[in-house]
């Protein structure tokens, strides 16, 4: 009886130790997912600019967040000399990402129909070097994925050390389009959320830094870029009667978006909604929060080799 509660002790204890460990351990990851509050002691300071992370336990009301949002800039023109920089930033860190070959970076786009996550991968990774960098775009699921637990699609396509990966849509849409057209029952789909916080906190304990973006466009732009697609005969293939069924679901996803997003913005992998109606504007923003982050997480060449000085190359 003493033995048998001395060791459940032990066991609470060593389980507390674990659970310090991860906490420890995704304390310091959170660190870098707030770029701005690095090496500061007191309070942060404001960010230079408007960030739109989603922080941990606060949620968002979308009807709250002005999709035309764009500061001070007023048009494309504006914004290329940073949105410049900013890439030129973000091939540099990613150069030492791909060196260094430790860490990697997990990048999340999620949106409507023509919410803009193409062309934020084709606008705000020009520069960057394809040989590290991994785009997946996730749609319906296969006969054989759907056969899996959810999870499994997307776990095989985490970034390995060294890369950055773009998910183009990605496990959310198990929470989102899953709940929206009700093709599973809700007691499937709610378990969901604490199951993506811990696969997202195993990721970030195993080097991979998790960033989620949500492109923010309003209804009427949606009406806008969906006439746009069906007007111009190079982006109709780009247009699917589907998409016309799911706008009439507006509102339901954006419930299911405010509640996914609410329940898992985490400290290690936090959710932005970006204001999205300004196409250049959502790129600054998204280009903006990588090469910050990236930045944080600090890449290092590794050191050469010893005795490179001597070393000479035969004719
Ligand atoms: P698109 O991104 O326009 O190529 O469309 C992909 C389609 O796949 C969208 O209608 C998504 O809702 C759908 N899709 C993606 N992931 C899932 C999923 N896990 N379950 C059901 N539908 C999905
Ligand atoms: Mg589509």
């Amino acid at each position: 009886m003493a033995d048998g509660s001395r060791s459940k002790r032990a066991a609470a204890a060593a389980s507390q130790r674990t659970r310090k460990a991860a906490a420890d351990a995704t304390a310091k990851e959170a660190r870098v997912t707030r770029p701005e509050r690095l090496g500061v002691t007191g309070s942060p300071p404001e960010p230079d600019y408007p960030r739109y992370r989603v922080e941990p336990g606060e949620g968002v009301r979308l009807a709250d967040v002005d999709p035309d949002e764009s500061e001070h800039y007023a048009k494309q023109k504006d914004v290329l000399p940073e949105l410049e920089s900013t890439r030129d930033r973000i091939a540099e860190l990613q150069s030492r990402l791909y060196a260094e070959n430790r860490r990697s970076l997990l990048l999340v786009l999620q949106a409507l129909d023509t919410g803009g996550k193409d062309g934020t991968i084709k606008h705000v990774f020009q520069g960057v070097n394809p040989q590290g960098c991994q785009v997946w775009s996730f749609k319906a699921p296969s006969a054989e994925e759907i056969a899996h637990d959810f999870l499994w699609r997307y776990h095989q396509r985490v970034p390995s050390r060294g890369l950055i990966g773009i998910f183009n849509r990605s496990h959310y849409e198990d929470v989102l389009v899953v709940r929206v057209k009700g093709l599973v029952p809700e007691d499937v789909w709610r378990p969901r959320y604490a199951v993506i916080n811990q696969f997202e906190q195993s990721l970030t304990l195993s080097g991979v830094t998790v960033l989620k973006f949500y492109l923010h466009i309003s209804k009427d732009e949606q009406k806008r870029r969906l006439e746009s697609r069906l007007a111009d005969p190079d982006k109709r293939w780009k247009f699917s009667a589907n998409d016309l069924r799911e706008r009439r679901h507006w509102d339901a996803y954006m419930t299911a978006f405010e509640e996914a997003i609410a329940t898992t913005s985490t400290e290690y992998a936090p959710w932005y909604v970006v204001p999205a109606n300004n196409k250049w504007y959502r790129n600054l923003v998204i280009a903006r929060t990588i090469a910050d982050t990236l930045e944080a997480m600090d890449p290092r060449y590794p050191e050469p080799e010893e005795g490179l000085d001597a070393a000479v190359v035969d004719d």
